[in-house]
Formats: C-alpha cells, structure tokens, sequence
C-alpha cells in the first residue's frame, strides 16, 4: 500500500448521480489495474474507491463515484473532494489496496462483470489488457438500472471494436421501449449467454447484496470459486 497526497483536478458530472474525479498524487502512484484506493476522510474514517484508470497512467488517479442522497458515504467523500478542489488542498490517499486485481498468469478466458459504478473496477483491467494486447477472450458485461447510467457505452463499444477478443455487453434492468439489447440483472444475462463459467476467471463488482447473489448463482452455473475475484468478498457472508 501507497499513502500519498494529491491534488483534486478536476470533477465532473457523468450521469446525474454519478462522478468523475481526476487526482494528481504528489509522486507516481503504484497499484494493480483491478485494485482500489482509500479516501481518508479521518484516522479511523477511509473510503473505498476502484481505481478506473490503468496502471501505467501513474501520474493521475481516476475516480466514478456515485453519489445520491445528502448524508451517503459517497456524498461525503465527494464534499470533501469538492472542498479541496476548490481551496487547493492536497487529500490523502491510500492506493494500491485490495486482492481482486487481474491475473495475468494463465490462459483461461475472462469475464467482467460490472454492476452500476462497479464499472470503475471493470474498466482498469479492461484498459489495461487492451494496453496489453492481451489475446485471451474477454467479455466485459456492464449492468445498470436505466439506459442513461450507462455514461461510457460509446467508449467501450470502440475498446471491444478494437480488438477481436473482446466483448462487450451492455445490461439494462430497466430498459425503455427502444432498447435492443439484454435486459433484467447483468448476472442473468451471462447465465443466459454462456453454458457453463467452469472455464473462466470471473472479475466482479457492484452492490454487496449483488455480489453474494452472483457468487452463488455463478457456483450453481459451473463456476470456480477459487477463479472468483471481488473485493467485496471481505465485507459478505
Ligand atoms: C473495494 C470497494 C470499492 C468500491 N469502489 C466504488 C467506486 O469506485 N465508486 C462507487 O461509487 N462506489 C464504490 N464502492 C461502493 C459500492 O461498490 C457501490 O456502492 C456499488 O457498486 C454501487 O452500485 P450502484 O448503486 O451503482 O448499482 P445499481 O445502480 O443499484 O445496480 C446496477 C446493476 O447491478 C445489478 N444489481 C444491483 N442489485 C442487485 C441484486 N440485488 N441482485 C442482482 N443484481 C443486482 C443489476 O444488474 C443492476 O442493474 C466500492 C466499495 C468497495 C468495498
């Protein structure tokens, strides 16, 4: 683990409810594209925050944060970034932190599976196999609630456009009269796509409540435990 200082450049809308935040740390930061990084708000007061940009861009820190409602864990974190980009104090940040980053030892094929602004922890392993030239398959399978959180869609539509073995596959819970595409919860719609997951790594983020069902639904569908990545296992039974 990294503890540095950084400036706030930048913060702006992607969707009504969701953020992006730019950090400038004071040195290059190190972390693991799949790895999170830690706002600390006070000595015993420290968010956790995926890290959506690649490895190799040490020089910044890109952050989505979703926040709604006054009193949330994210409003608060995204206030105090909001204070220090305004009065030009440095945060302190812990990075490189977690053990659900990419696995780049073996061949087996790869799925992301991203629920709401778990894209963040999605979308630094996807740079970063891109960055990588990575040829084993992936399938980057992002969920939300209505078409207009899905604020990256042209932008990763042109990353699985970019390489043949890449997928990408959008999943709206709630979708209007005019959506093509998979509908319901993202989870399902891998269950509905793929036989069986015993040959895959399966990289996970979202909601805890939503991470537990699909550790469980993906076990009864083939998958291996062990082959299961997500942070969230720590906090869920
Ligand atoms: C290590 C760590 C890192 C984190 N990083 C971030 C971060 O970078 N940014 C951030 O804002 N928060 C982060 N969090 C907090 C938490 O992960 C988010 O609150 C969560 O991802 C937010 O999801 P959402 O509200 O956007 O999803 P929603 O909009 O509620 O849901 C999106 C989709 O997820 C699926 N889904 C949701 N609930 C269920 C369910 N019960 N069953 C099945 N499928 C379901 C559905 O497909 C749904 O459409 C982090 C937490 C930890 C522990």
């Amino acid at each position: 683990m990294q503890t540095l200082k950084a400036e706030v450049v930048a913060i702006s809308p992607l969707t009504e409810f969701v953020h992006k935040v730019i950090l400038k740390p004071q040195q290059p930061v190190t972390f693991e594209a799949g790895q999170y990084m830690q706002l600390v708000l006070g000595e015993k007061d420290k968010r956790a925050f995926s890290i959506a940009s690649r490895p190799s861009q040490c020089d910044a820190i890109e952050l989505h944060i979703g926040a709604s409602g006054a009193d949330s864990y994210a409003m608060q974190s995204l206030e105090h970034l909001r204070n220090a980009h305004t009065t030009g104090q440095l945060v302190d940040i812990e990075a490189g932190l977690g053990i659900s980053q990419l696995r780049l030892q073996c061949e087996r094929p790869i799925i992301l599976l991203a629920g709401g602004t778990g894209f963040s922890y999605a979308k630094s392993m996807a740079d970063h196999l891109a960055e990588i030239k990575c040829d084993r398959p992936v399938l980057f399978y992002w969920g939300v609630k209505e078409e207009s959180a899905l604020y990256a869609h042209t932008e990763m539509q042109t990353w699985a456009d970019s390489h043949k073995n890449f997928e990408f596959i959008p999943v709206v819970e709630n979708p209007s009269a005019n959506w093509q595409g998979h509908t319901g919860y993202v989870h399902k719609a891998v269950i509905q796509d793929i036989v069986s997951l015993a040959p895959y790594d399966i990289y996970m983020a979202g909601r805890f409540d939503m991470i537990g069902i699909v550790r469980d639904d993906f076990i009864t569908h083939g998958a291996i435990r062990e082959n299961m990545y997500a942070d969230a296992f720590a906090f869920i039974k």
